[in-house]
């Protein structure tokens, strides 16, 4: 796909606050519906994404940052990544039952990344 060189809006990105947590409250506000479904985390599409900022303080988890912060960078080609081998998602679904439990929790990557697709927006 052709990209932009330079491309000087501020795409945000999902981190891995996400992961296990999972709330969903993010995809009903993105106004492009760039947001897509692993098995246990969601990503943003960056190409996608127009940088507008609703989705950051929708998300319980604080997982969704802009990649203005540092942290941002090493996660931009990760969003990028999974956004083209997962399903779309919209819609709010339910949260793990234990989304809670794992809400703050560090070193989620490593110990909980699931590299399969969710089931994308409910029947
Ligand atoms: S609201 Fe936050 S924790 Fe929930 S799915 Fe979106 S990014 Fe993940
Ligand atoms: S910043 Fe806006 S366009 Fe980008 S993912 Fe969030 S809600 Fe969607």
């Amino acid at each position: 796909m052709y990209e932009e060189k330079g491309k000087a809006s501020m795409p945000y990105v999902v981190t891995e606050n996400c992961i296990k947590c999972k709330y969903t409250d993010c995809v009903e506000v993105c106004p492009v519906d760039c947001f897509y479904e692993g098995d246990n985390m969601l990503v943003i599409q960056p190409d996608e994404c127009i940088d507008c900022g609703v989705c950051e303080p929708e998300c319980p988890a604080e997982a969704i940052i802009p990649d203005t912060e540092p942290e941002a960078e090493k996660w931009l080609e990760f969003n990028r990544e999974y956004s083209e081998k997962w399903p779309n998602l919209t819609r709010k679904k339910d949260a793990p039952a234990d989304a809670d439990e794992f809400k703050g929790v560090s070193g989620k990557f490593e110990k909980f990344f699931k590299a399969e697709p969710g089931t994308g927006n409910p029947e």
